[in-house]
């Protein structure tokens, strides 16, 4: 018999089929609410079906699960700023409504909540490293807008519900993650990066590539967001790896460990792209004893092995 029962929201996707994999390995049953809009059912091909549940369905809209459910974890939402930016509308509902019916359902069955949350409420941050108390710098109607507002939406609608419902919610500030089963054309760096890199074509860096980025290897990541939900706290906690390099820098690793020929070109850099981002986790360490321990040379190397598995 499953120990518990986790319903995660967009478990078919890269992040959510970490977790829902996390789970089973942990001895308990997984049931994965997706709507397939950029995840994928091949996410979750590898795993024991036994304990493990598949809803096709849209989180925006309500869905009622019969039985017993332990845990909410909310991770439905295109993340990638080129996904958001082709689908701003679904982007913005799943944050909102979607977050009020995953919500809803916890709330339902006396079940523990966690949301995704993300480093892109900092926005263009003015503080650095970015702690959880810092209230960002988001352009409220640019671009970026409809998934950065929609995951502080998210934030606002769980404390509410933790305040008023009394709720045991957790909100998880996820900064950049990288691994295994990412979309390899999904636009973001690391899969842009590795495709162009075992490709052989340019490398596109956007700007100067002075912005910096921190990259939190996957394994990791569902570590510290399941220590968070066995917590007992429930203010925002940002999990994610503080090593900080540039995008040019990156580009220059990407390129020395495919040993590719492919040559760094610069584009135009995207409107609102934040020029710096680095997680302070002294939250993490302390509330969690929690931290990284995936370097980007061991973590980016497993993940061009899996991408030269689906480059051809
Ligand atoms: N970036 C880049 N070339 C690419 C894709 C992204 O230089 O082909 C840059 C992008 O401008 C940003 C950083 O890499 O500064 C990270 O972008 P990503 O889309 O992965 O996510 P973000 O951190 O912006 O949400």
């Amino acid at each position: 018999m499953p120990k518990k029962t986790a319903l995660i929201t967009g478990g078919a996707g890269f992040l959510g089929s970490h977790l829902t994999e996390y789970f089973l390995n942990k001895g308990h049953k997984a049931i994965v609410i997706d709507n397939l809009l950029t995840g994928s059912k091949d996410n979750l091909a590898h795993l024991d079906k036994k304990h493990l549940e598949f809803i096709k369905h849209d989180i925006t809209k309500p869905i009622k699960i019969a039985g017993k459910i332990d845990y909410v974890l909310h991770f439905a939402s295109p993340a990638s700023p080129v996904d958001y930016t082709n689908h701003p509308i679904k982007t913005a509902k799943v944050g909102s409504l979607g977050t009020h019916n995953a919500l809803g359902i916890a709330k339902a069955k006396k079940a523990r909540f966690i949301v995704a949350s993300t480093s892109e409420i900092y926005g263009d941050p003015h503080v650095h490293p970015q702690v959880e108390e810092y209230w960002g710098n988001v352009n409220s109607i640019g671009p970026r807008s409809m998934y950065d507002e929609a995951k502080r939406f998210s934030e606002a609608l769980t404390m509410a519900y933790h305040r008023v419902h009394k709720m045991d919610t957790k909100i998880v500030r996820i900064f950049n993650t990288y691994g295994e089963r990412m979309q390899i054309q999904d636009g973001r760096v690391v899969p842009n990066f590795i495709y162009q890199a075992l490709k052989g074509q340019d490398i596109t860096v956007y700007g100067k590539g002075d912005q910096t980025r921190s990259f939190c290897y996957a394994s990791d990541l569902v570590d510290g967001i399941y220590r968070l939900l066995m917590s007992d706290y429930n203010l925002p906690v940002n999990i994610g790896n503080p090593t900080e390099n540039t995008i040019l820098e990156f580009a220059k690793v990407i390129i020395k460990m495919t040993g590719t020929k492919s040559k760094i070109i610069f584009k135009p850099i995207p409107v609102d792209d934040p020029k710096q981002r680095k997680p302070d986790i002294t939250k993490a360490r302390k509330l969690l004893g929690w931290e990284p321990k995936v370097d980007l040379a061991e973590g980016i190397s497993r993940t061009i092995a899996y991408f030269r598995t689906k480059v051809k």
